[in-house]
């Protein structure tokens, strides 16, 4: 059976559904889910992140974390946690850039989070050299120190999506407009849990709401309030923020949402606020990635490495600077937000 056929048939019997069961459907079905079956990333996937494009953002993420465990007294056990590793790339740079700094990757105890069996084989792969665990969730961690990198995954975590209409609020769904996947809205109803921040909300607002991020962050924020530690989370979002940014990517184009489940990339924009709120700990401000990589030297490292280079590889890699930095590339679409434990020092290439 395809994955579009599962979805129909569950419509047809229970009624329509809503988005987050849509996405994770899509996304996580236990056979036909679009990450449980396949490596999705680089130029012949559907996909590019960061990672995939160049080693530097993982090197200058990687000595952010190095310098933030210096400054917090270089523990000598402590968690260095992925959330949504994909091919392993970013760890794998991370890793080699912290070789460089004494007792780093000594003191690490590797732990990554992925709901993948494919991405967890690609993963191993890669990180072949390296004593890796890896967990469904973040519920059991060591009481130590929690250093934590997450790059393009609470973009993939299932929102709900509400619509204003009046005073009142209606959830958009999926339903069935004879035998095609359609947007539909369900009957209003009260959404108390909206009211803190969309109580005004003006007629014709469609407010995102992604539940399965709050327990998380908490969980990572609550850890390194307690043990000490720093989070830097990036992705495509903003501060608050509403309209709809459901999105589907196949083949490095977007596609309807509704076109083909489980063939296309789903994601939606991550509200920083929502997860700054939920993570309860001290953080940096909202900063875009350009300014963060900049920050960190991205410059100085892009032009020693274009030192060992000619030609075509020179070329792509002068593209992969400017792709990851320049505003009108990631530079800007692209946030960072660091936690940390309160008091202690903020992560160095954040805005403090
Ligand atoms: N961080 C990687 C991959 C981003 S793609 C990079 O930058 O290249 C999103 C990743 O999150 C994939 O590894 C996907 O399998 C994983 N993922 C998505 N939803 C997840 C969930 N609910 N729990 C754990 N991992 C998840």
């Amino acid at each position: 059976m395809s994955l579009l056929a599962h979805i129909t048939s569950r419509i047809a019997t229970q009624g329509p559904m809503r988005i987050d069961e849509y996405m994770t459907t899509c996304l996580l079905h236990p056979t036909l889910g679009y990450y449980t079956t396949r490596d999705p990333l680089g130029t012949e996937g559907d996909f590019t992140t960061a990672p995939e494009i160049s080693q530097m953002f993982g090197e200058l993420l990687g000595l952010c974390l190095a310098q933030t465990w210096i400054s917090q007294g270089a523990p000598a056990s402590f968690t260095l946690a992925e959330l949504g590793p994909g091919r392993g790339t970013l760890m794998a740079d991370v890793l080699r850039a912290c070789k460089a700094v004494p007792g780093f990757v000594e003191a690490a105890e590797i732990v990554l989070v992925e709901a993948s069996p494919a991405l967890r084989n690609v993963q191993a792969q890669t990180l072949n050299a390296y004593d890796v665990a890896w967990a469904d969730t973040l519920d059991r961690l060591a009481p130590q120190p929690l250093f934590l990198v997450a790059n393009e995954f609470f973009d993939a975590l299932p929102i709900r999506q509400f619509l204003r209409e009046g005073t009142q609020w209606r959830e958009r769904q999926v339903g069935l407009t004879g035998d095609a996947l359609a947007f539909g809205l369900a009957p209003a109803q009260p959404q108390p849990a909206l009211d803190p921040l969309h109580g005004d909300a003006a007629d014709g607002t469609l407010v995102e709401v992604c539940a399965a991020a709050a327990p998380i962050i908490a969980g990572v924020g609550a850890h390194i309030e307690a043990n000490g530690g720093a989070a830097v989370i990036i992705d495509y979002g903003d501060w608050g923020g509403t309209g709809d940014t459901l999105q589907a990517v196949r083949a490095h184009q977007k596609v309807s949402p509704l076109a083909t489940p489980g063939a296309a990339d789903l994601t939606a924009h991550v509200d920083f606020r929502a997860l700054a709120a939920a993570a309860g700990t001290a953080h940096a401000a909202l900063t875009p990635q350009g300014v963060f990589l900049e920050q960190l030297g991205i410059t100085p490292r892009a032009q020693s490495l274009a030192k060992h280079l000619s030609g075509q590889p020179l070329q792509s890699h002068v593209a992969a600077h400017r792709r990851l930095t320049h505003p009108q590339e990631m530079g800007n679409l692209f946030k960072v937000l660091a936690l940390h434990q309160s008091g202690s020092a903020v992560p160095p290439g954040v805005a403090t």
